[in-house]
């Protein structure tokens, strides 16, 4: 029996499962790894942190299948020469074949007291404590969100609509927020702040977080809650292999997704290094590709010169319950329309995996 091992079920985790289970072969057993034991909708994390949506709504359980196990424990250790994953309180698990998909943490680029005295959206427990820290504000209070991309946006405008009293102040380092995505649509989201008072600081440096300020070009701002969404990187076990990894500890790869000179051992989404930004929807094409080439492998059958380009559909982010903004086949989209494309893609992802 060959022993596949699954290291995080987050969307690639899942995605593998989804196209594996159906025609597993008769000699391979599986064995997932994750420190909680459901699948997260990481994407709708912003929802949590703000209140607007309990808990349950954005996890499912795990598949079952007779030769699939689930295992919860975290992750500390992974050893490529020996085969073995640790897990915290010593427990090992020995594989014959890995994927590795943890996921990331925050980058603070060295801010001081940055990963000290700032909230988090980038795990389920970390975002259960956002959501204390936020909705257990006084009236009145002011809220420091650091970095104005798709998580840093949808976050504050989500968290607008839960607390209308708070002050909320978005800081971010360029001219314009979003800056990824084309101007008219970075000047409609600015626009939907300024009409719901959301306090946009361009140009800012965060050049040292304390319990309750920001400082902003060495200048202290006062908050009484800091959300950190200024970047991400590999998750630490994965920053820690021995193996070759870019700028943000996210291993390099062959074109196959596997580290180079461990064919069995892939890596998969946001701890993967690949052409695009990390997202849901990069993991799970990366995941389609990965059980192909897992398929071929095990039937001995060749490999493809190249694999496929992964192609992205696009990106939709929230502005709230009602408002949104994408871009979808290089066409910008927003108002209502994205919105409701949001809410339909959540539902159908529920529905194909629940
Ligand atoms: C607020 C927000 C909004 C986003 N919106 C979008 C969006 O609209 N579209 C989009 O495509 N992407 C979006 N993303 C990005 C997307 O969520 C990630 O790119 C995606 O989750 C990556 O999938 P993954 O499988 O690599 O990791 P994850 O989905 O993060 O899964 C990692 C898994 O590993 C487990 N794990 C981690 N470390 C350990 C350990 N040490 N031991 C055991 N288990 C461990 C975790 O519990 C988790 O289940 C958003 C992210 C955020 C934070």
């Amino acid at each position: 029996m060959k022993h596949l091992v699954i290291l995080g079920g987050g969307y690639g985790g899942m995605r593998i499962l989804q196209r594996l289970l159906p025609n597993l072969p008769d000699d391979v057993q599986i064995t997932l790894i994750d420190k909680v034991p459901y699948h997260c909708f990481k994407t709708e994390y912003y929802a949590l942190v703000a209140g607007t949506i309990s808990e349950t709504h954005i996890r499912i359980p795990f598949p079952e299948h007779q030769r699939l196990s689930v295992k919860y424990g975290t992750i500390v250790n992974i050893d490529l020469d020996a085969h073995l994953i640790e897990l915290q309180h010593g427990e090992t698990v020995a594989y014959d074949n890995l994927i590795i998909g943890l996921g990331c943490e925050d980058k603070y680029h060295n801010v001081p007291g940055a990963k000290e005295y700032t909230c988090s959206v980038q795990s389920i427990g970390k975002s259960r404590h956002t959501y204390q820290q936020l909705n257990g504000l006084t009236p009145n209070a002011t809220v420091g969100i650091v970095g104005a991309g798709l998580s840093g946006v949808e976050v504050a405008s989500e968290l607008r609509e839960s607390r209308p009293d708070l002050n909320i102040l978005l800081f971010d380092r360029g001219d314009r927020i979003l800056s990824m995505f084309p101007e008219k649509l970075s000047y409609y989201v600015e626009d939907w702040f300024v009409k719901n008072r959301v306090t946009i600081i361009r140009n800012s440096n965060i050049t040292k977080v304390e319990p309750r300020a920001v400082y902003n070009h060495e200048e202290a701002i006062s908050c009484d809650a800091i959300v950190w969404t200024a970047g991400i990187q590999a998750s630490t076990v994965v920053q820690q292999m021995p193996v070759e990894k870019d700028s943000s500890g996210r291993v390099i790869l062959t074109k196959y997704h596997n580290i180079p000179g461990y064919e069995n051992v892939y890596v998969l989404g946001d701890c993967a290094s690949l052409p695009h930004a990390p997202s849901a929807q990069l993991a799970e094409g990366q995941a389609e590709q990965i059980v192909s080439v897992m398929q071929k492998r095990w039937n001995n059958e060749e490999l493809p010169e190249e694999l496929p380009v992964i192609k992205l559909k696009g990106v939709l982010g929230s502005l709230g319950k009602k408002h949104g903004f994408g871009l979808l086949a290089n066409q910008a989209l927003m108002g209502r329309v994205p919105r409701l494309l949001k809410s339909g893609l959540l539902w159908m992802y529920k529905h194909h995996n629940g």
